[in-house]
């Protein structure tokens, strides 16, 4: 069972799936992680994009790697485990660069469709319920408006110690959405069998708690286990 959830940043996908996946015993598949993974390793060594035609050579030779441990994602370098510094924000703008290349994304799909298929996964990005799965029972395009998702981006930063000014964010957030819609390849668009959830006025529980009945449902209609 592959429940796959779009959206554009800070429309709080994170936050929702890994809860929703802890509830109902499911494999959290966090795919930002991955690319910002990529972005990461890609900029230890020296990568940037007018060297595009090196990226499928370099990503082939990257020692990256993606396992499922306890329900989670557990992303490697040389062995080394990566994590906060995946959130950087010069991360987040090499993430959403890069993603544009072919060699990334064709990449980082393959190894999400191996991870995939280890079982019942909430997998969540901007392509999962179009590209990379599209045959998923569950499909969801979680949004809200830019205000609420600079908003709710600014306090997970300060969380971090990182200031950042509102409209710095804010037009940050609108440049990477408007890259991530318009990019040739496996834009963020809505799939048209895809339920739309608009979280601007909604908390954390009850966002889980509509997930939770579409799956409830979904189960239900297709005689799926959950
Ligand atoms: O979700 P998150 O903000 O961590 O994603 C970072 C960037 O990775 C996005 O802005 C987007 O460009 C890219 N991404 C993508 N496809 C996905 C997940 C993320 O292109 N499935």
């Amino acid at each position: 069972m592959i429940i796959a959830i779009d959206g554009p940043a800070g429309a709080g996908k994170s936050t929702v799936c890994r809860l929703l996946a802890r509830e109902l015993g499911y494999v959290y598949l966090d795919t930002g992680a991955m690319y910002r993974a990529v972005a990461w390793a890609l900029r230890q060594g020296g990568f940037t994009l007018e060297q595009e035609s090196r990226a499928g050579e370099m990503l082939s030779k990257l020692p990256l790697r993606f396992v499922l441990e306890d329900g989670a994602l557990v992303i490697t370098y040389e062995g080394r485990r990566l994590g906060e510094e995946l959130r950087h924000p010069d991360i987040t703008r090499y993430a959403s660069l890069f993603s544009r290349l072919q060699p990334v994304r064709a990449f980082l799909m393959e190894w999400q469709r191996r991870l995939g298929a280890a079982g019942d996964v909430v997998a969540e990005g901007r392509d999962m319920s179009t590209v990379v799965f599209p045959d998923a029972p569950v499909k969801v395009f979680l949004t809200a408006n830019l205000a609420t998702r600079a908003a709710r981006r600014q306090a997970e930063y300060l969380q971090k110690g990182i200031t950042m000014d509102y409209s710095t964010l804010e037009a940050q957030i609108r440049e990477r959405d408007e890259a991530d819609r318009e990019r040739p390849i496996a834009p963020l668009r809505t799939a048209p069998d895809a339920v739309i959830l608009d979280t601007s006025a909604l908390e954390i529980a009850e966002v889980v708690r509509e997930l939770r009945d579409l799956v409830a449902r979904k189960s239900k209609d297709n005689d799926l286990p959950g």
